[in-house]
């Protein structure tokens, strides 16, 4: 009897599998035509200073309209397209139409910065600098209202290659920010070392924070630390009034989240920021 189960669990199990499989295949062989095809688009979310009360940056954010699935998140297919390589022209599009959108922007009196996710596959790719450069001039804007947003993760996965590359965008005028913050187990001696501006706080610290002291002790020494190194703090994840007033209280000024707007298309953005 054991024994016909274990084997009945072993055939369920490969069956599972098999689906897995078929579903992985069959995203990665579509995700090739995602592009010409125009399946993908862009949204943003807003990033609010509280003390100004002002929408000074947005952050891009890639969605793909699959003809058969329909909307696929990101978490579904990103990892997909690092492992194919198919994420580096995914990466440079991603750069060029977010940069046409706010250069819009710009042209209609709304002067902020875009973030722009960039993983560690595509920085490892020698022609990332020269390839995103292109990009930015061809368009016509200012580095410095680019910012790259690289995980914490990432950089710590290989610190010294991720110093140097990072170091190149610094002095090209990209402005650079570190993603996911806080789960990366990066050390004080790097994160001095570091050229981004910005320091982005997780939002799994942020979830409980108004009522889990430990979590608002994580979030007070992240804030202390960033401001004596002297870089600029933004919490994401800040989903509730509850959320907003922890993180005034703790001096974090800078915050993104479903409180104020989820990601939406620039049309929308366009008219978020308009009423703000
Ligand atoms: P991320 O860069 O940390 O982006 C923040 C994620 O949190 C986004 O999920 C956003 O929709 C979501 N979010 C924003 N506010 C809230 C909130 O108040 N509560 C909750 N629960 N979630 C919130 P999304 O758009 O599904 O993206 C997931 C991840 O996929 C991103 O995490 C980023 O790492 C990656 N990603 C997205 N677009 C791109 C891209 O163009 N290129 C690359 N390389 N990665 C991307
Ligand atoms: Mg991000
Ligand atoms: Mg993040
Ligand atoms: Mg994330």
């Amino acid at each position: 009897q054991v024994k016909a189960s274990g084997k009945n669990n072993f055939q369920f199990f490969k069956q599972s599998m098999n689906e897995k499989i078929t579903e992985r295949l069959f995203l990665e062989n579509s995700l090739r035509n995602a592009i010409g095809n125009n399946e993908l688009f862009l949204v943003y979310q807003p990033k609010i200073n509280l003390e100004t009360k002002r929408v000074y940056g947005m952050e891009a954010l890639i969605r793909w309209r699959h003809p058969e699935i329909g909307l696929i998140r990101p978490d579904k297919f990103i990892s997909i397209s690092e492992e194919t390589g198919q994420i580096y022209n995914i990466g440079l599009w991603v750069a060029k139409q977010a940069i046409i959108d706010t250069k819009a922007l710009h042209e209609a009196g709304h002067i902020l910065t875009v973030s722009i996710n960039v993983s560690s596959k595509q920085l490892e790719n020698e022609k990332f600098i020269d390839d995103i450069c292109c990009v930015v001039n061809e368009i016509g804007i200012d580095k410095s209202y680019v910012e790259l947003e690289i995980t914490e993760s990432h950089i710590m996965s290989n610190i010294d290659k991720a110093l140097k590359i990072l170091n190149e965008l610094s002095d090209k005028g990209f402005k650079l920010s570190i993603d996911d913050f806080g789960t990366g187990y990066s050390s004080l001696s790097y994160l001095k070392k570091l050229p981004a501006q910005t320091i982005k706080i997780d939002r799994s610290f942020v979830l409980d924070i108004y009522k889990d002291e430990d979590d608002r002790s994580i979030v007070a020494t992240i804030i202390a630390m960033a401001k004596a190194l002297g870089k600029d703090v933004i919490a994401e994840g800040s989903e509730t009034q509850e959320h907003i007033d922890t993180l005034k209280y703790l001096h974090c000024n800078k915050v993104q989240g479903y409180f104020f707007s989820k990601p939406i298309e620039i049309d929308e953005f366009k008219e978020f920021v308009d009423n703000f």
